[in-house]
This record gives C-alpha cells, structure tokens and sequence, in this order.
C-alpha cells in the first residue's frame, strides 16, 4: 500500500465494466467502488455474472470495456502487482487434490516468496484447526475443510485485499458460521474483503452489498438501509395446502406479490388489506391451519422485489 493510495477512500474501484460471452452479457456497465477495510458482498443467485466480476477483478480474465483499479493498480496494465498484493478464493476448490494440506500452503507461500513461518500469525486461528490433519491429502476432506485450507492459501502471502468468490457455497451451516467468524477477525486486522454469495442471509454479515441480477446491479447500500428502504407491507402466510396455496393468493384481490420463503410464502399487498378477509376466503378456498403474520423484511426480500420491480 503506497502513501497516496492509503489516502484513497476505495481500495477497488470500477468503472462500466461489461463482459460478454457470445451473445451472453454476463456484465452490464457496473461500476461500483469497495473502501477500505470493509466487507462487501456481492450478492445474487446462480448465472448473476459473480464469477466473471472477481475473474477480471483478479486479473485472470480482461473486460470487454470499462476500467478497474486495485489498490490504485490497473487490472490490465498492472496485472502482475495487482496478483501480488490480493489473496483470491475461486469458487471452484482450487487447491492440489494431490498434495497434502501443508504441501498446498508451502507452494503457496513459495509462489509468493515467502514461508509459513513469515506469515504464520494471520492464519494460525484457521490453521489450528485443520493442522492436526495437515499430511491428508486435499482431495480427502471435507468441504468444511477445503474452505478453510483455501482460505490459508489465500492468506498466505498477506495481502491487501481477498477476493472470495462463493466461498460458502456448498459448506454445511456451521461451518458456513465458522468462516464469517473468521473473516470478522481478518477485517479487524485491516483486510479489506470482497466476498460474493448466493446466501442471502450472509447479506447482513457485510458493511455493504450489491444485490447483483443478470450482470446488472439492482441496488448497493448498507444490508440495514436496504432492509429500511423495503417500500410494502410485508405478511408471511402458511397453512395446512403449501400446494395450492400459492394459486390461491394470487387470486385474492389484495395480494399484490407472492413468493415462497422457505416453510411459508412472503406477500405484499394493497393499501387497506385486512387480514381477516384473506383467512376467511383462503377457508373458503379449502384450507385449514392458516397463519397469517405481519413480517419484517429481510434482504431476501428487498431482492425479491427489486427483481419484480425489474421485470
Ligand atoms: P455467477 O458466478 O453469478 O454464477 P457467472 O459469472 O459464472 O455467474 O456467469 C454469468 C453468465 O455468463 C451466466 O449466464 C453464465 O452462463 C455465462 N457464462 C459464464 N462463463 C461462461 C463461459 N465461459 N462461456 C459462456 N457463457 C458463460
């Protein structure tokens, strides 16, 4: 870090990136800028264009158009800085099937010119735990595992910023809660952290997100603002016919919008809705047990709606 980056607000920076893959835009002029020592999450489903962003950002793929910076360096011009300063966790396991947990991290640490030793100190929370296994080969462990061996490597050669793309994708939940702990701690030490994720409640973990669709950003702000900002009323409904209950709501004259969350669906609906009204027409409508309840958005819902209001 030099000392005229350091009096830089954004650490990346990106101006009206686009990507195509023949006929697929996989990203539409995004700009967006990441400060300093803060987690951003760039959060999106499956094919949003997640991957492609961090590939240019890490120098492993060029743009069609637009610019990016890290750390004041060019993505293009100063590929070869840039891979020498960021740490980055492709989604896919990265690692040496074939070398064990410690060959992995000495070869990346010799890629890097340095040593376990050196840098010991900013894995040892995470290496602790893997360490006892350290003559496994990669191949053999469990994904909990690979993650964290992963994200040693990316830590390895101390860099200014990680990329972590999906991290967590596919990591059972408790292990899911270890590595947000972890990057917690990291971001204590000054690590500035761009993390994409398909889990929308990981949203709340980051300082901001961008809530990315189609190669387009819907929206960037703090998880809270954008929670605040939900613009309906927001009910959860749930009775004893799941099945035909999203048919039936969408019949209903005040249902404005209607989608499952997990064991119940999400509505929003029209000024002066009564509650009591739908409970009496979904009984009508054949169904018992029926909960019906006034909710507090979540993030998963502010993307819900920005993707029907971008419909
Ligand atoms: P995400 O990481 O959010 O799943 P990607 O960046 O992998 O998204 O993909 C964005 C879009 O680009 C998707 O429609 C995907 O199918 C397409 N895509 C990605 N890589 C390629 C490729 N190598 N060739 C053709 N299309 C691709």
């Amino acid at each position: 870090m030099t000392e005229n980056n350091n009096q830089q607000q954004s650490i990346i920076s990106c101006q009206l990136i686009n990507k195509s893959y023949g006929n697929i835009q996989a990203l539409k002029n995004l700009s967006f800028d990441v400060n300093w020592g803060e987690i951003y999450g760039i959060i999106g489903p499956d094919g949003a264009g997640k991957t492609t962003l961090f590939r240019i950002l890490t120098t492993l793929m060029l743009a069609d158009s637009g610019t990016a910076t890290v750390d004041g360096l060019d993505v293009v011009k100063d590929y070869s800085k840039i891979r020498n300063i960021i740490g980055y966790m492709p989604g896919k396991f990265s690692l040496y099937q074939d070398l064990t947990i410690e060959e992995n991290l000495k070869f990346f640490a010799t890629v890097f010119h340095t040593t376990i030793e050196e840098n010991y100190h900013l894995i040892e929370d995470i290496y602790r735990q893997i360490e006892p296994f350290k003559h496994r080969r990669a191949g053999k462990l469990s994904g909990g595992m690979k993650q964290k061996l992963a994200l040693c490597c990316a830590l390895i050669h101390k860099p200014t910023a990680l990329f972590l793309d999906e991290p967590t994708t596919g990591v059972d939940p408790v292990s899911r809660k270890e590595f947000w702990e972890m990057l917690m701690k990291l971001k204590a030490q000054g690590i500035t952290i761009l993390v994409s994720t398909p889990y929308m409640d990981e949203a709340t973990l980051c300082d901001r997100i961008a809530l990315i669709l189609n190669g387009e950003f819907m929206q960037v702000d703090a998880p809270q603002n954008i929670i605040a900002g939900f613009p309906e009323v927001l009910w959860s409904v749930q009775t004893n016919n799941m099945h035909s209950l999203l048919k039936d709501l969408r019949k209903h004259h005040s249902v404005k919008t209607s989608f499952s969350f997990g064991e119940t669906f999400h509505i929003t609906v029209e000024n002066g809705f009564a509650f009591e009204e739908l409970n009496v027409f979904l009984k009508n409508n054949g169904h018992s047990d029926i909960e019906i309840q006034s909710i507090q958005p979540t993030v998963e819902d502010c993307f819900m709606q920005l993707t029907i209001n971008n419909e």
